[in-house]
């Protein structure tokens, strides 16, 4: 299987731009030493694994994307990183991703973008866009990404994959290189709901080297997966958000998704569902508050890249002082879009605007979890929305226009800054691209998600 994988990624990846490093020879010398032990076969057993370069992973490359990074190998594994290794699965490769995770499109790669396996003139969504164009393109079964503010649903819906944000803490951060760390969460994409079920099984659960990881047991998603593949969602009730597409709140959004999420939403009431309407008046105010409060933590987050401890330092030929070798080392290690989060974040926290910037969104960020309390007191399981406004756009089509690549994080922000589990699973397509649906539940209950996404599939 390991094989197959990287004859596939030898044919395909120099047209994909899906990996940033893959090595063969490690790659099958752990397949065979999974054959050998004779466990292939059990659970996660022999099957190969892409992992978003984020992720740090001992001995192996990790640039976050970045050219700071370049040439970085990590003394030690994120926890997520070690719990596949536990479950026998093989490493096949780093995959590409907007430097640190910021982007829509994986195109601020500093490496190369990445494409769609649908169409290669179009982005394979972001920031965990090598991911998702390694599993939509069948050059790995599966992948893990990150989503801060909807980084593996964005591109599991542009590509036509499964795409699970955990519950904020139920899978452990350690190691994953910060962004916005009160929002960055890992998860499983795959093909199918149970795929990214058994991924999810594999990683999740408590980790004491993370302060937020949450001491509950995973949610049992692999059952909650099974039970939905029958088609029966009777007694579940579903809200439908008003503000996310519903009646009203359509600017930005394209026909041919309104129209697959109409369907899916019928289809859920085919299969028993209570379908009714919920509004959740701040979920509006989830973009402004998202770009002030992840800038912010950014901010803080990549002062540690300082060309001192990591990576590449630019400058350090005995002429300069260290401030002077610090700066040239951003200066050259960080792309443009990092130094605007950078330069924004700064500005946002500084004294005499804290209370205007950050301290308001924080507000609304606890107004939006209000909304979604409001909505699952109020009588909802699960709430259900497009996953993008739009399909997967043309390469090129948004890079000079960062509120544009931003307006693609619309439907899935509230879900982050609310810290609930939310799923992406496909529901059609429009001219010819697929659509995502979106399916929201309360803290720890992801495995709501996966039964109504497995309903649907
Ligand atoms: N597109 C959003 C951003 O650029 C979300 C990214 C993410 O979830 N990592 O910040």
């Amino acid at each position: 299987v390991t094989r197959a994988h990287l004859d596939r990624i030898a044919a395909e990846d120099g047209a994909l731009g899906a990996y940033l490093f893959v090595d063969d020879d490690a790659a099958l010398a752990r397949a065979a030493e999974i054959d050998a032990s004779g466990a292939a076969g059990t659970g996660l057993a022999g099957i190969p694994v892409a992992l978003k370069d984020v992720f740090v992973t001992e001995g192996v490359p990790t640039t976050s994307g970045s050219r700071i990074l370049e040439g970085w190998r990590p003394p030690y594994s994120a926890t997520v990183a070690t719990r596949l290794q536990e479950a026998g699965t093989v490493l096949l490769g780093k995959t590409n991703m907007d430097e640190f995770a910021m982007g829509s499109s994986t195109e601020n790669s500093a490496y190369r973008p990445t494409r769609n396996p649908w169409d290669h003139d179009r982005i394979p969504g972001g920031s965990s866009g090598g991911s998702s164009a390694a599993v939509a393109g069948r050059l790995a079964p599966l992948a893990l990404g990150t989503d801060t503010g909807g980084s593996i649903r964005q591109p599991a819906a542009v590509t036509g994959l499964v795409g699970h944000k955990p519950t904020y803490g139920s899978v452990s951060r350690y190691g994953l290189i910060a962004f916005s760390s009160s929002l960055d969460q890992a998860g499983p994409m795959a093909r199918t709901v149970m795929d990214a079920a058994l991924l999810h099984e594999a990683i999740g659960g408590h980790d004491p080297r993370d302060s937020t990881s949450i001491d509950a047991p995973v949610p049992t998603v692999v059952e909650a997966a099974r039970r939905g593949a029958t088609g029966d969602l009777a007694g579940l009730r579903v809200g439908v958000v008003r503000e996310l597409g519903g009646e009203g709140a359509r600017e930005g959004y394209e026909q041919g998704v309104l129209d697959r999420f109409a369907e899916a939403v019928a289809l859920l009431e085919a299969a028993g569902a209570e379908v009714r309407e919920v509004t959740c008046p701040s979920f509006g105010l989830a973009l402004p508050a998202y770009y002030l409060i992840a800038p912010s933590e950014a901010s803080s987050n990549l002062a540690r890249f300082e060309g001192m401890r990591f990576g590449i330092r630019v400058g350090d030929d005995g002429s300069r002082d260290v401030d002077e070798v610090m700066a040239l080392t951003r200066e050259q290690g960080f792309g443009p879009e990092v130094k605007r989060r950078i330069i924004l974040g700064t500005y946002a926290l500084s004294a005499g605007y804290y209370d205007a910037y950050y301290g308001q969104a924080q507000k609304v960020r606890t107004l939006i979890t209000r909304d979604f309390t409001a909505a699952f007191d109020g009588g909802v399981d699960v709430l259900v929305s497009p996953t993008s406004p739009t399909v997967a756009w043309s390469i090129g089509a948004r890079v000079d226009d960062p509120l544009a690549m931003y307006a693609a994080d619309l439907c899935t922000l509230p879900a982050s800054l609310a810290g609930v589990p939310a799923i992406s699973v496909p529901c059609g397509l429009s001219d010819g691209l697929p659509v995502g649906l979106q399916v929201m539940a309360p803290a720890l209950a992801d495995d709501r998600c996966y039964r109504v996404a497995a309903a649907v599939e």
